[in-house]
């Protein structure tokens, strides 16, 4: 009975006492620091564009310190009067990919949009961005004071668009909230647009941990018209002012689809509470993107629409890295000496004894872990040729979903079928690079298109990410 009764007083004293902090030093709105991110790959700089106090806080207020260690860039809000760390997020930028680029190398600079969302504070607070170094420490790259009592604080309301719940699990405050964007959807594509979320909501939940962990999300989709249908496809010679400023041919590679144009999408955004981004947009042509802590992006008539859903989604929600390195990409960074990445599904084996994941090991897997990985590039490279020689002779979607499907169905099988399938190891070929880095499994969606869903370290990555929204 003593016990009964402590419990009861754990339960309903402790709750409030930690939220009653967060109400202490925040406001419960969001603060939204707009900023420009430039420079070169050997020097970056920041610039302030306004702050912008924009709708409730859909985070937790009770886990507001980073504990994953993710990301290339990290934002800290420290209390002014009393140097307390109050909020920290671990993220990813277009600015960290571009300076890895050739163009970046070369001395070109370029200036990328950029913002950081955090809890408003009450007092006058130090805002600071802090990068990776290659031994794992942040160092501070930018930092500024902000006093949320300044006129300089703009607090009109948020922009008016219509929007949908197509999951509803309750506050804001203990889920993960999605917001669901489309680009390029005429203004009488209103319905497809709501049944194409839909079918985007429910390729997001087909895999475990989502499908496992659905209760613990939120899901809304907002409606923004565009004057004409498709968005921007250079490659194709064609162009359009579509609302949310999305388009293929990023960083010059064909399929990688980015906006650039962070305050339209974030505007729109943020109509609803939201935590994590989707931006469908509404073309057939395969192609997508996703950065973790900004957004991810998905051609949703793409034949492989539900793949590309779920896999840059992992990019995003949980900053897993591709485990393929077959295909041709535009960042470089992995040239030169290796450093463990800090993506939570690639390792560099540096140290196997200590090998992130060795606690989801069986002690007999061996390290290195051997897989046919001499037949596997043989096809997979020879698959990559013939990709490239129909995408430039112009080979219409259909007939690259078909090559698509003929590949699935060979890693399938072969990649299904060795010593180690289904085992957790370090198998290595990840992230670009044929050697020296590593990925956990022989088979997983960062890898293939391959039904196959995520692998158990992709999988425990991604469960400790709903872990931090949701309580
Ligand atoms: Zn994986």
């Amino acid at each position: 009975m003593v016990r009964a009764t402590f419990v009861l007083w754990v339960v309903l004293f402790s709750l409030p006492a930690i939220a009653g902090d967060f109400d202490e030093w925040a406001t419960g709105q969001t603060l939204r620091v707009d900023y420009v991110h430039t420079g070169t790959a050997a020097e970056e700089h920041f610039a302030l564009e306004r702050l912008r106090v924009e709708g409730e806080w859909p985070g937790s207020r009770t886990q507001l310190l980073d504990t994953t260690n993710r990301g290339k860039y990290l934002v800290e809000v420290v209390d002014l009067a009393t140097n307390r760390l109050l909020y920290t997020r671990g993220f990813a930028s277009i600015y960290g990919e571009w300076e890895t680029t050739g163009e970046a190398r070369a001395g070109v600079w370029r200036a990328i949009p950029e913002a950081v969302r955090v809890p408003e504070p009450r007092k006058p607070v130090q805002l600071r961005i802090r990068k990776r170094q290659p031994d794992q420490s942040f160092e501070e790259v930018w930092g500024l004071t902000i006093d949320p009592a300044s006129r300089f604080v703009d607090r009109a309301p948020v922009a008016s668009y219509d929007w949908v719940a197509l999951v509803d699990s309750g506050p804001a405050a203990i889920k993960a909230d999605f917001v669901i964007l489309g680009d390029g959807y005429a203004a009488s594509q209103k319905e497809k647009f709501v049944a194409d979320a839909q079918r985007a909501t429910d390729a997001l939940f087909r895999y475990d941990p989502f499908k496992a962990r659905k209760s613990d999300f939120n899901v809304r989709a907002v409606w923004t018209p565009a004057e004409h249908e498709g968005i921007s496809r250079p490659r194709a010679g064609i162009f359009r002012e579509s609302p949310l400023g999305a388009r293929y041919n990023s960083f010059d590679s064909e399929r990688y689809v980015l906006s650039l144009d962070d305050r339209a999408w974030r505007d729109a955004a943020a109509v609803v509470p939201y935590d994590f981004v989707l931006i469908l947009v509404n073309e057939r042509k395969y192609g997508g993107g996703g950065i973790f802590g900004l957004y991810s992006t998905a051609a949703i008539d793409s034949g492989f629409y539900d793949y590309l859903v779920i896999h840059e989604f992992g990019h995003h929600f949980a900053g897993l890295g591709d485990e393929y390195y077959t295909s041709p990409v535009a960042y470089e960074e992995f040239g030169g000496g290796r450093v463990e990445p800090w993506e939570p599904n690639i390792t560099a084996l540096l140290d196997p004894e200590n090998l992130k994941w060795r606690h989801m090991m069986e002690e007999s897997t061996p390290l290195p872990t051997p897989w046919e990985k001499d037949a596997y590039e043989k096809r997979s490279r020879a698959y990559q040729k013939t990709r490239a020689e129909m995408r430039a002779a112009g080979a219409p979607e259909e007939d690259m979903e078909e090559l698509f499907r003929e590949g699935q169905a060979h890693f399938t099988k072969t990649l299904g079928e060795q010593e180690y399938s289904g085992k957790v190891g370090a198998f290595e070929g990840a992230i670009y690079e044929a050697q020296g880095l590593y990925r956990p499994s022989v088979d997983c969606i960062m890898f293939t298109r391959d039904e196959v869903g995520f692998c158990p370290v992709c999988d425990h990555a991604v469960t400790e990410i709903i872990d931090l929204y949701s309580k």
